[in-house]
């Protein structure tokens, strides 16, 4: 149904800002990731803006965006995905409105390798296509999802390799309830192919932070083991004004074992970093004493105890736990299947230094 009023605009400007809000809710948006859009007309949408968290959304800031060329109205920056839901309502007449997720399980299931998950939610057998990898942003990541969209034209549900969902609807119910019904089918696949079965989140272990330059703990309790790792990093990384100590399962299960762990997925690449290494016995005396701080890289593992995640801000830190988790997450299914789809060193360096500096970009504009 084309929009033809400015009242109409408006509330849908307004009811996409309560869309956005339910779906963080129940966490399958979080922060700034994700975006929402609701067709116009045959010609426009409108959509979330870029880098703004959901909380701080007002109807101002969502953006009208031109489907043939991509041009946009105003001086909001809309998300940097606009071109995906262009070609999704280029491909897809009938569809009206589309959520794009970074939703944990189905963006998990997105790094196996597979084109298609085939997978169940209610005793009904469903098919998840997965739109080849490209980087974000990028023309081929559009026509990727153009592509994947247009052979499965009955399926409102896709997966962006290595990234996250698209989840489309006649309207917003339909496309919030594919984002829901794809998580719980993509939890079931993991489940049952990947053996896989994990809670995600952050479980805070010993966090700290900067005070005038003196290391504040949260927990009085905080053993010297600890405390030393603390000293080291903000030693070691002047940046760093904030630590998250994350031991949430999948943290803990990837921190027992020795390894290397390189991105399956974008956020982890741009958050987090393109190289992580997590300490073995071979590390040190017995690889506790062992930590690999290095610049530009957000999570630092500490075998059999989790990971320090750090940030300029509480939020960032916060922010690089949450994507460590799900990287760990998949990097467990990834590793019980058997195979997956891991992203290059050479697109994990670019996005990340992108990040970087579109981040520092916008902290300039705030002015923090
Ligand atoms: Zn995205």
């Amino acid at each position: 149904m084309a929009i033809t009023t400015n009242e109409e605009l408006l509330e849908a400007k307004k009811h996409i800002i309560e869309v956005s809000r339910e779906l963080a809710e129940v966490g399958l948006l979080v922060r700034t990731w994700g975006n929402i859009s609701q067709r116009v007309d045959e010609n426009s949408f409108i959509i979330t803006p870029s880098g703004i968290k959901y909380d701080d959304l007002t109807p101002d800031m969502i953006v009208k965006v031109k489907i043939s060329d991509l041009s946009y109205e105003g001086d909001v920056l809309p998300s940097s995905e606009k071109a995906v839901h262009a070609a999704c309502y280029k491909a897809r007449r009938d569809v009206d409105f589309i959520v794009h997720t970074h939703q944990v399980y189905a963006s998990c299931a997105g790094t196996l390798g597979i084109k298609k998950i085939l997978t169940y939610f209610d005793d009904t057998d469903m098919v998840i296509p997965v739109a080849p990898y490209a980087l974000p942003g990028t023309e081929k990541l559009a026509s990727n999802v153009e592509m994947t969209v247009k052979k499965y034209p009955d399926i409102n549900g896709i997966i962006m390799a290595n990234h996250g969902t698209i989840c489309m609807g006649v309207n917003s119910k339909e496309a919030v309830f594919e984002a829901e019904r794809m998580e719980v089918a993509c939890h079931n696949f993991l489940v049952d192919v990947c053996k896989t079965d994990m809670n995600h989140g952050v479980e805070v272990g010993f966090n700290s932070h900067l005070e005038n330059g003196e290391i504040v703990y949260d927990s009085p309790d905080t053993p010297i083991r600890v405390k030393e790792i603390h000293e080291k990093i903000y030693k070691k990384r002047p940046d760093v004004k904030f630590i998250v100590h994350n031991k949430s399962e999948a943290v803990m299960t990837v921190s027992r074992r020795a390894s290397h762990m390189r991105p399956l997925l974008d956020d982890f690449a741009q958050l987090i970093g393109y190289s992580v290494k997590v300490p073995s016995n071979e590390h040190g005396k017995d690889g506790q004493s062992y930590h690999n701080i290095k610049k530009n890289v957000n999570a630092i593992f500490s075998l059999n105890d989790g990971a320090y995640c750090v940030g300029s801000t509480y939020d960032d830190a916060m922010a690089v736990a949450i994507v460590l988790d799900k990287g760990c997450i998949a990097y467990i299914s990834v590793m019980r299947n058997g195979e997956g789809h891991y992203l290059s060193l050479w697109e994990s360096y670019k996005m990340n230094r992108h990040y970087r500096k579109s981040y520092s970009k916008l902290a300039d504009k705030k002015g923090n």
